[in-house]
């Protein structure tokens, strides 16, 4: 039984730290991309959100941010050229950015909407899509414009694209709202940054780990990546 509580109270210190929840399978495996080159397509339809440069500056800006920022190892080829959103289960799938007329789907998400298609056994990412919808409002590219920042939503929805769900800290990018006419984000929270090496790098997990869980760290380091990814399991 000493056991069963010790667990218990490193799980509340988990919460505590990290706000980011990551999806798993029915197997517990974590989803996340597991080449470690993606092709993403941005349709011309994101032209109807904003200046050209300057919608497609912001997704590349975007992507950039979470792959650097949190260290992520994957290189994105940006190809410019009509797509599909969705996932068809026969016939050719694309990773498809691109902008819609008029909201088809219900999301809670303020302007966007990210889908991932994977695999319930391995958790690999088949296919990820980003729709900004053209309803949202006025789309914001600049500081001195008003309107809902499209760099903020499409680092959100990247989040997603990448296989992090929402967090609770309000700071995050993950945060699941975005206010329409003050908020401007266009770093990435230490939230955020850990969420992401929760899926892509888990020896920096590891020491994260480590902190939060001093009384394992001197003795045992080798339990500490199974007991974390059996917290992330209960938690998620
Ligand atoms: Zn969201």
């Amino acid at each position: 039984m000493k056991t069963v509580y010790f667990l218990i109270l490193i799980l509340s210190y988990s919460i505590a730290a990290n706000a980011f929840t990551v999806r798993t399978t029915r197997y517990g495996e974590l989803v996340k991309w597991e080449s470690d080159e993606i092709d993403v397509y941005l349709s011309p339809s994101l032209e109807m959100l904003g200046p050209s440069n300057q919608v497609y500056s912001a997704i590349e800006d975007a992507f950039e941010i979470w792959i650097h920022d949190a260290e992520i190892s994957i290189q994105v080829n940006f190809i410019y050229a009509d797509c599909s959103p969705g996932y068809a289960t026969s016939g050719k799938n694309t990773n498809c950015i691109a902008a819609k007329s008029s909201k088809t789907s219900s999301n809670e998400d303020a302007g966007g909407n990210a889908s991932i298609t994977y695999s319930q056994t391995t958790g690999e990412i088949f296919d990820g899509d980003i729709v900004f919808y053209l309803e949202a409002g006025s789309w914001k590219f600049e500081d001195s414009q008003d309107g809902l920042d499209f760099k903020h939503v499409a680092l959100h929805e990247i989040g997603h694209f990448l296989g992090l769900t929402h967090s609770s800290i309000n700071k995050a990018v993950m945060y699941p709202t975005v206010n329409l006419h003050t908020q401007k984000v266009s770093n990435l929270h230490e939230d955020d940054i850990w969420g992401a090496l929760a899926l892509y790098d888990t020896s920096e997990l590891d020491e994260a780990a480590s902190c939060q869980m001093t009384p394992f760290a001197a003795t045992r380091p080798n339990a500490r990546t199974g007991l974390f990814q059996f917290l992330m399991s209960l938690l998620f």
